[in-house]
């Protein structure tokens, strides 16, 4: 019988890219991991750079896979589901699935199966191994199940496990629009800077750095948000006037509207 292949991925786009990449880095063997993706240059591209074995055909790849990672685009989820389910009932391997806004019993119903299933929302950072994944898993995953799914994910970043699959439109709302938030925050300081008369390339790096530097310290010391924020500002300074004119701004207020609209719209897509 030919060697188990623990991994095969469905679509080889970048979240697949960016999650085989941190497998092989983590000490996956290529040999360990294989990918169906119907682009051959997408496909020649990922041999190139990871030596894994790459197939056009989903079935093929999901025929001795003990995980099956469902990395296509929502939109073309359904049909990818329908045409693998035969398979997978057969050799019920862990489906995890990593497309936004597909809930577990709409993919298991497609797969026809009822699992086992992980679904993960993780964010684009993931693409230089710095992303946040939420998880939640169905009934039928066992706790090595649950292992593995963790494992995969780790290898793009950070993992929590959300106990409600219902709250994945809010972790939707929060860490997978996130990064667009803070991008905004970044612009605006970059403008803001060159408003200023500094140059567009240091402003980028003082907003960029300043950006990374204040979330390394808030994930290092662990300490809540007020108390970081309290250290930053004396009395009557320089930071103090610029939360004040925020607070007057409406910054708070417009992130909490953000994250609530985000969390509503993922409902209405789910
Ligand atoms: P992508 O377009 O880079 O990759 C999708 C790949 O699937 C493409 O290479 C495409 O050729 C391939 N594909 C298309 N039809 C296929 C089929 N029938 N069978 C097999 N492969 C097929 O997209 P991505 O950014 O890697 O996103 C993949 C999934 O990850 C999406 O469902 C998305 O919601 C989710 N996701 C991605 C990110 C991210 O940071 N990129 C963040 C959150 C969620």
């Amino acid at each position: 019988m030919a060697a188990q292949t623990p991994i095969a991925f469905i679509g080889g786009g970048n979240m697949a890219a960016s999650l085989i990449g941190g497998l092989v880095d983590a000490g996956w063997r290529p040999d360990q991991l294989v990918v169906a993706e119907p682009d051959a240059d997408r496909r020649a591209d990922l041999t190139a750079r990871y030596q894994v074995r790459t197939t056009a055909d989903n079935a093929e790849a999901t025929r001795e896979a003990a995980t099956v990672v469902l990395a296509v685009k929502p939109q073309v989820m359904e049909t990818v589901a329908l045409d693998l389910g035969p398979v997978l009932r057969e050799a019920r391997p862990l489906v995890i699935s990593v497309a936004a806004g597909i809930p577990l019993a709409k993919l298991g119903a497609w797969l026809g199966m009822e699992s086992p299933l992980v679904r993960v929302m993780p964010n684009t950072p993931a693409l230089v191994g710095a992303g946040i994944s939420a998880l939640c898993a169905d009934a039928e995953a066992s706790a090595e199940h649950r292992d593995t799914a963790q494992a995969v994910m780790q290898a793009a970043g950070e993992v929590v496990w959300v106990a409600k699959e219902e709250h994945m439109d809010i972790v939707t709302a929060v860490s997978g629009s996130g990064p667009a938030y803070f991008f905004l925050i970044l612009e605006a300081l970059e403008e803001a800077a060159v408003a200023e008369g500094l140059d567009r390339e240091t402003a980028r790096t003082l907003a960029v750095h300043t950006a990374g530097g204040a979330a390394a310290l808030a994930r290092e010391t662990g300490d809540p948000s007020p108390v970081l924020k309290s250290r930053v500002t004396s009395p009557g300074g320089t930071t103090a006037r610029g939360l004040e004119a925020l607070e007057r701004g409406g910054l708070r207020t417009a992130l909490m509207d953000a994250v609530a609209a985000a969390a509503r719209r993922s409902r209405e897509l789910g």
